[in-house]
């Protein structure tokens, strides 16, 4: 049954009952991932699956795709982060529950019985963003050429004056003075 994300659900009655949701989220409002970002502007795509696995495990299926701009960590300005994220999670109510899971589950601790949905694929996509992220050399606002040709420029600007025809034309202007 696919229906839209509700604010607040119990993930162990959704998986359950087999439930799916698929639509978009606004960036705007995951204000957990805006403090990562250069811009909140847009949205991203997501599907939520809350199922039984083999073992009957109460199993999530998430998959979020889309386009962050995040902050380059070198100039600080917007650099596009593509998003195309499959993740499993396992509702576990305690610890010792969260250690027995499979690797391919990230434990999902509930200790309410109501959950805000929307923070599953939030949490994903902070996940996603990284720590030091830098432009490519070449797509970046601050140029480490830039700054060598400056250091260069300084250090050639008095060689100026012994410029062979600077030289020649202060002989030259001399020369027609005299005339
Ligand atoms: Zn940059």
């Amino acid at each position: 049954m696919l229906s839209q994300l509700p604010e607040r659900a119990d993930p162990i009655r959704l998986c359950e009952s087999d439930r799916q949701f698929e639509g978009v989220v606004k960036l705007h409002d995951l204000q957990r991932l805006g403090a990562f970002l250069a811009s909140t502007e847009g949205e991203m795509r997501y599907s939520l699956l809350f199922t039984r696995d083999v073992d009957r495990r109460r199993v999530i299926k998430g998959h979020v795709e889309g386009e962050l701009q995040i902050i380059c960590q070198r100039c600080l300005g917007a650099m596009p982060l593509p998003i195309d994220s499959d993740w499993q999670l396992a509702v576990v109510t305690g610890f010792q529950q969260a250690e027995q899971l499979p690797e391919e589950y990230d434990p999902l601790l509930v200790e309410e019985d109501t959950i805000v949905l929307r923070d599953l694929i939030e949490d994903e996509l902070i996940l996603a963003v990284p720590s030091a992220a830098r432009h490519e050399p070449d797509q970046c606002a601050v140029q480490l050429t830039d700054y060598q040709e400056e250091v260069e420029e300084e250090t050639e600007a008095p060689e100026a004056s012994d410029n062979p025809f600077a030289v020649l034309a202060q002989m030259k202007s001399k020369g027609s003075d005299v005339n």
